[in-house]
Parts: C-alpha cells; sequence; structure tokens
C-alpha cells in the first residue's frame, strides 16, 4: 500500500511544486510526519540519510506560512552551510508554487548581504547554522516574533558539533506559541533529552526503519580494478551483456558527464541522469530508458530517487557509494517484481577497508573477483559464472 501526495490534503500549488521536482509519491518518513506536522504536534522524526527528511518538515512549513506574511515565520538550524544550503533550496522548489520566500544564512560568508536580505526582503523560511542564526538574532536583525514552526534538523550531528548553547539561546528567544520538529538519524540518551526540553509532552516520534537488505535475489559480483582499468572493464561488461538493461552508478555530476561522453563514443545506447538535468530532460531520458530506445542509463544516487522501473536487469557501481548504505539502494533497482538481478561493482585496492565493509553489510554474498581481504586466497573466485 502507498498512498500519493494528493492523500496528504497538501494545496493545488504544492502538489505542482512536487510534480516539477519529480516526486512522484512520498517517502516513507513524509508520509508518517506529513499529517502530524499540518496538525500542528510537535514531533521528534527519526530515519536514516536520503529518506526524504527535508521535504517531511519542508511541505508541511510551506502549507503553514501565510505568504501576505513578510517576516520569519518558520526558523530551521541545520549543523553546516552545505546543509542549510541544501535545505534552503529544496524548500524553496517546494514553496515555488505558492511564492514562499526562503533564505539561507551560515558563516563564513559575508554577513552584511545576509544582513541586507533580512532587513530588506521577505524571509518567510530562514535555514541556517546555529552560530550565524545567533548573531544574526543578537544584531537585532533577525526577527523571531512570527516564527510558528522551529525545526532541528540533523539534531544528533549539531549536538556532536557542540552546538547545544547555540541552540538553547536561539530557543530561548522564539515565541512560546510555536510548533517544534526534530529531526535526527539516530536517537541517542542526548536526544531524547533535548525532545523532553524543547517538545510538547504530548508529541509524536515517528521513527522509519533502517531498509532491509533484501538482496537475496541478487547476484552481487566485485571486480578489482585500477584507474586505467576501471572503464575497458566497464565496457567489457556492457559488450558482455549487450542487450541487458542496465543502470550506471557513479558518484558525482561530473562523473556523470565524462562516462556518458565515453560510452557515447563507443556507441552504446546510453542515457544520463543527474541534478541538473531539468524536469523535462529527466522525464525525456526515462522515457527512452523505459521504451527500451536506450539500455544504459547513467545516474548519481539523487537522480535515481524516484526511478521506478521494474525491468532492470543489471546495476552496474562504477565507482563505490562513499555512503556504503547507497550501495544496498542502488542495488534494489535490479532483481524487482520476482525477477533476478545482477550487480557489479569496481573497486580499486585502495578502497579495501570500504570492500570489507561492503562484504559484512551484504553478509558475504558478494562475490570477490581478484580481490584479496586479509591475504585469505579462498575469497578469490577465479571464474566470474557465464549467464
Ligand atoms: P535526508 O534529509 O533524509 O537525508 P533528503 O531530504 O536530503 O534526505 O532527500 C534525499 C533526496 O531524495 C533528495 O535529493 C530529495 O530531493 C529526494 N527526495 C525526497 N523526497 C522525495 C520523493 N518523495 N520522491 C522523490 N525524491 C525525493
Ligand atoms: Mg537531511
Amino acid at each position: 500500500m502507498s498512498i500519493s501526495f494528493v492523500d496528504l490534503n497538501l494545496s493545488k500549488e504544492t502538489l505542482n511544486s512536487l510534480e516539477n521536482m519529480g516526486f512522484s509519491k512520498p517517502t516513507e518518513i513524509q508520509e508518517k510526519t506529513i499529517p502530524y506536522a499540518l496538525e500542528d504536534c510537535d514531533l521528534l522524526g527519526q530515519a536514516q540519510t536520503g529518506t526524504g527528511k527535508t521535504a517531511a518538515f519542508g511541505i508541511p512549513i510551506v502549507e503553514k506560512i501565510n505568504p501576505k506574511e513578510k517576516q520569519p515565520q518558520a526558523l530551521i538550524l541545520t549543523p553546516t552551510r552545505e546543509l542549510a544550503l541544501q535545505v534552503s533550496e529544496e524548500i524553496r522548489k517546494i514553496g515555488k508554487g505558492k511564492g514562499i520566500y526562503t533564505l539561507a544564512v551560515y558563516g563564513g560568508t559575508s554577513i552584511d548581504r545576509q544582513i541586507k536580505f533580512l532587513k530588506y526582503k521577505k524571509n518567510q523560511v530562514v535555514v541556517g547554522s546555529p552560530g550565524r542564526v545567533k548573531d544574526l538574532i543578537d544584531r537585532d536583525v533577525l526577527k523571531l516574533d512570527k516564527v510558528k514552526i522551529f525545526v532541528l534538523d540533523e539534531a544528533d550531528r549539531m549536538l556532536d558539533m557542540g552546538f547545544i548553547d547555540d541552540i538553547r539561546y536561539i530557543y530561548s528567544k522564539l515565541p512560546q506559541n510555536k510548533q517544534v520538529l526534530l529531526f535526527s538519524a539516530t536517537i541517542p540518551n542526548s536526544i531524547m533529552a533535548l525532545a523532553k526540553e524543547f517538545l510538547k509532552k504530548d508529541f509524536k516520534t515517528v521513527k522509519v526503519k533502517p531498509e532491509e537488505v533484501v538482496v537475496d535475489k541478487i547476484e552481487q559480483y566485485l571486480f578489482k580494478v585500477n584507474e586505467d582499468t576501471r572503464f575497458p572493464k566497464l565496457k567489457d561488461l556492457l559488450h558482455k551483456y549487450s542487450n541487458k538493461k542496465a543502470i550506471i552508478f557513479t558518484e558525482t555530476k561530473k562523473n556523470v558527464d565524462e562516462l556518458y561522453k565515453m560510452l557515447k563514443k563507443h556507441n552504446f545506447k546510453v542515457g544520463a541522469m543527474h541534478g541538473d538535468f531539468s524536469q523535462r530532460k529527466r522525464e525525456k531520458v526515462l522515457k527512452d530508458f523505459k521504451e527500451n530506445n536506450i539500455n544504459i542509463l547513467i545516474a548519481t544516487d539523487v537522480a535515481s530517487r524516484g526511478i521506478d522501473i521494474k525491468d532492470v536487469d543489471i546495476v552496474y557501481n562504477y565507482r563505490l557509494p562513499n555512503n556504503l548504505e547507497s550501495y544496498v539502494h542502488r542495488i534494489g533497482r535490479t532483481g524487482r517484481a520476482g525477477r533476478k538481478g545482477l550487480a557489479i561493482s569496481l573497486a580499486t585496492g585502495s578502497e579495501k577497508q570500504n570492500v570489507i565493509k561492503l562484504t559484512k553489510l551484504t553478509k558475504g554474498k558478494i562475490k570477490l573477483i581478484d580481490f584479496y581481504l586479509n591475504n585469505d586466497k579462498k575469497n578469490k573466485i577465479k571464474k566470474f559464472s557465464k549467464r
């Protein structure tokens, strides 16, 4: 059973924004969080990274903002400037339909520009790192009297980074009457204590279990390569499985573009997709892939979210993901709808630590080829099974 954004009773404008962002249905944390948040409940949400927590609070925020009121109505704290930017960009997109203005404030860059923005522009949602937010409150430019929603994003990391005093200070400056949403990947005692300190007594807790490694139907191989053999190895595999439908994952947008050019040069029927592509371009590539006009799709993790294609035969990891949790998401693109899947990863000797972690993560199911762990020759599989 899965529900749609329409079932969440969102405004026409917000539904429109979500469609433009390519979000076809809510993720689990969004499905569970949004109804409570819309009902003004305080909430503690726990889910691993990449599960869509930003929109889980971003959507209710946008829905609750009064577009006619210029002052900040939602304040979001994030541990780093990168996250502040990322979160503000996502909320800006969600709020586009309603015409909501979002500002990111963070240290390490000119405060004057941020002060000008705060003084002279509409800033209905403010996203920032605790230090800079505190500074702007003290300079009396960040006005908090209209704030009705306060969000702590990645609260566990903020505590680890020692922001607790800044956070308490900021909290003390907020109006009495407000909704507090606290998001964290983990809930250690310190986060529970923070929830008790900041949230109303009857706060809701929403937890999403980490995705199980359902890889029984997926055959997994990892080949040892070096930087010179990485591309030739991929090319050989693509030739060997030339009639199969495949997704190739790689880490960065730049890697996607480069790989696309190289494979195109070798006349593969290939398409590419990453976050910088317009919605229209993404839809076109997906359609080509679905209709088998191309049989190879190169993508970043982010771009692959929301891709719902059932008949992918092979997932390649051209590079191992930095965050190994994504490995499971990636290979889960194959072996769907009762079909057998194949996952092939390439890694260099310098990635040994990650490969060790990966063998644990996959409970030893991944077969290593030419890759020795702990000098254990038994790990070597001489022949790569023909399929
Ligand atoms: P988290 O904060 O849990 O780590 P994010 O909010 O950063 O996760 O979301 C991860 C990625 O998933 C982002 O690129 C985001 O745009 C995308 N995403 C979020 N919700 C959806 C959805 N419902 N459908 C498709 N993609 C989504
Ligand atoms: Mg996040």
